[in-house]
């Protein structure tokens, strides 16, 4: 009965939040200049040389191939699933020569709102320049030496192309199911998404349990603010343990934009970061299931106040944000005991798949796998003692 009493309150909550304050994320975005907007698409891959255009969908995966093709040894591609349309959703892990060993890894992810396509080109060209800077740049190759950065630039392909793959004019902010992929995430904090799990979902969940990012990013557009956990919850409801620094790692975050551009990071808050649930209470996104359930410190960056940015401000947003948005993996440094616990974290690190489920849950250790099975128990969450750990695991 709890359990119910819950989410009645918390559906009565997010009802007159939403009619006080809508979130502009949601909304059409403010346009960020009077000049007509320009999409310019890249055919080929000679001609995104020059980073004044969008990829078409066939130009987006020749080049990670390429990338993986023309740097063997700094990284690899991965496939971290395909779309309900059967895009690729791909991710380029990178990371220095030597012993690969115990370095902690990173994980930049974009675009599942197929519309806010900045960060899907900010991704792309911080793949390039990585790739590039490794063994010129004494700063980056110092970087890479430390982390495995892995960089997933695009999470939604079937709402970027959802006009066609040859243009992202016609993007959407769904998935092909028409199903808004940051409000369809299991909730830590107890109400049930309104749709089924979806594939894009569903992979991003898997590949993250398979990997042990410990710190996260996940890049949006149609504001510019950096907004930290939680969403469910605003800070009085409930503040997020990390809260202190995660303002400290947003605020050193927008400074460095401004120190390009002065105008940027504005239109929400005026120090540029804010708790996410004060701007605007979500329940079932990505951010508060990844740091409820992940041991992922993930943060959502809201980087551009248009959504489909003209790709005349493309280089613009680069030179704003490329150095905040390299320094940002710095950050992983700066989490408490972060670089002592990756060797023992690493050691003990176990995998729990599929998660959420229907069913059938394995969980493996360094030595054991043990499967359960929950299909005949109500929809919810389950704890289940592993070894002496608690293993939270989500029924749907
Ligand atoms: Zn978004």
């Amino acid at each position: 009965m709890k359990h119910i009493s819950t989410l009645l309150f918390a559906f009565i909550i997010v009802t007159a939040v939403h009619a006080q304050k809508p979130r502009p994320d949601a909304f059409p975005p403010v346009p960020d200049s009077l000049a007509p907007k320009v999409v310019n698409m890249a055919t080929t891959l000679d001609e995104m040389a020059s980073w004044d255009r969008y990829p078409t969908y066939e130009v987006y995966v020749d080049m990670m191939q390429r990338f993986a093709n023309d740097y063997p040894t700094l990284c690899h591609l991965d496939t971290i699933g395909t779309s309900v349309q059967n895009r690729l959703i791909l991710s380029l892990s990178i990371t220095g020569t030597g012993d690969t060993s115990g370095r902690p890894e990173f994980f930049y992810t974009s675009t599942m709102h197929g519309d806010e396509v900045t960060g899907f080109y900010l991704m792309l060209r911080l793949c390039d320049t990585l790739l590039r800077s490794y063994g010129t740049s004494a700063d980056i190759t110092n970087l890479l030496n430390r982390v495995r950065v892995y960089i997933n630039p695009l999470s939604n392909p079937d709402g970027t192309y959802h006009g066609g793959n040859h243009t992202v004019a016609s993007s959407i902010r769904y998935n092909a199911n028409y199903v808004d992929l940051n409000r369809n995430y299991p909730d830590p904090f107890g109400t049930d998404p309104l749709d089924p799990l979806q594939k894009e979902n569903e992979v991003m969940i898997n590949y993250v349990q398979n990997h042990h990012f410990l710190l996260s990013a996940n890049l949006h557009g149609g504001s510019e603010v950096m907004n930290y956990p939680w969403d469910s919850y605003t800070s009085y409801q409930q503040l997020n343990e990390h809260a202190n620094w995660w303002k400290e790692v947003s605020k050193r975050f927008v400074d460095t934009c401004r120190l390009y551009d002065n105008r940027r990071f504005r239109d929400v808050t005026s120090n540029g970061y804010i708790n996410g649930g004060d701007w605007y209470v979500i329940h079932n996104g990505r951010q508060d299931y990844f740091n409820y359930y992940c041991d992922v410190r993930e943060i959502t960056m809201e980087l551009s106040t248009s959504k489909t940015l003209s790709t005349d401000r493309l280089q613009h947003y680069w030179n704003c944000q490329s150095h905040a948005l390299i320094n940002f993996i710095k950050e992983i440094f700066t989490i408490p005991n972060a670089t002592e616990n990756i060797t023992p974290a690493i050691a003990t690190h176990y995998n729990v798949y599929p998660n959420p489920t229907r069913g059938p849950i394995t969980v493996t250790t360094p030595t054991h796998a043990y499967h359960y099975n929950l299909s005949d128990r109500p929809a919810g969450v389950y704890v289940i003692p592993v070894e002496g750990r608690a293993v939270k695991v989500v029924k749907y």
